[in-house]
């Protein structure tokens, strides 16, 4: 099977450091022409040096810079949801700026950036592919995870009333929901042999999952191979949810 994107345009969010970083140049390899969108200019920067994509400096914990920067980013055809943050507290003392935080950038960036990637698909008459990259947390309950694992669980259900809504306009959405990747992200949280430890036996294929298996996942689902697969919530765990 080979997946080739010639002729499409690509916005990857959180593009600059951990899966972002990696899915630009897998789907440039593949022939998309990437824009690749984080917080940091200088991770993009040094990306851009790498690998030929278009950047975008954004934060998109504002609902007007995500507006803007998805207005920005032209007229795309293949949308990964990938920025996220994980703010751990303990639920007792989860403070509100980390839960409205967390909910701006999991859930209301990636679906307002849905909406105006969406509406230009529409308007343009073109079908496109949308993949939100959500968490094992969306079901998986995790200590000191409250409001990530929230914002999770509510961008799985995003994705589903996506998929019902933009599946008639041509447009298939899907969620893949990654274990432990050790990424900046992976490692804050379970850099810890002591936590690791714990986590890593609960996956019955033994280890955490790497960002190349993430973007195989990612860009097959981006692709018209998986032409009927729409609203899926694709676990990337090692078996985590059976066990
Ligand atoms: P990461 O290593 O922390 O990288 C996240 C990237 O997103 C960074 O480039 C970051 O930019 C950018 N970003 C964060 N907040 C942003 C904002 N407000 N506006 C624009 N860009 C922003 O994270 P990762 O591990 O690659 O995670 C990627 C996705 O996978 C997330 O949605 C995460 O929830 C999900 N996931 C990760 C794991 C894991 O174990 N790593 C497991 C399951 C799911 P700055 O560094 O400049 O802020």
């Amino acid at each position: 099977m080979q997946i080739r994107f010639e002729g499409k345009r690509a916005l990857v969010t959180g593009a600059g450091k951990g899966i972002g970083r990696d899915l630009v140049p897998a789907l440039a390899a593949a022939g998309a022409t990437v824009v690749a969108l984080s917080r940091s200019q200088d991770d993009l920067e040094a990306l851009r040096a790498e690998t030929p994509c278009e950047i975008i400096v954004a934060d998109l914990a504002d609902a007007e810079s995500a507006r803007q920067a998805a207005a920005a980013a032209g007229p795309v055809d293949l949308l990964v949801n990938n920025a996220g943050i994980a703010r751990l507290e303990p639920f007792l003392s989860a403070t509100v700026s980390a839960i409205d935080e967390t909910l701006a950038v999991n859930v209301r960036a990636p679906f307002i950036l849905s909406q105006v990637v969406a509406q230009g698909m529409i308007d343009r008459g073109a079908p496109g592919a949308i993949v939100n990259i959500s968490s094992m947390a969306s079901w998986g309950a995790l200590a000191d995870h409250a409001a990530y694992c929230a914002s999770k669980a509510a961008l799985d259900m995003l994705t589903q009333v996506m998929a019902l809504e933009l599946g008639p306009h041509g447009i298939r959405v899907n969620a893949v929901n990654p274990t432990v990747v050790l990424t900046p992200m992976g490692r804050r949280a379970w850099g810890d042999p002591a936590k690791g430890g714990k986590m890593l036996a609960r996956i019955p294929l033994g280890r955490f999952l790497e960002t190349s298996e993430v973007c195989d996942a990612v860009l097959y689902l981006l692709s018209d191979h998986a032409s009927m697969i729409h609203g899926a919530i694709l676990p990337l765990d090692g078996g985590f949810h059976v066990s």
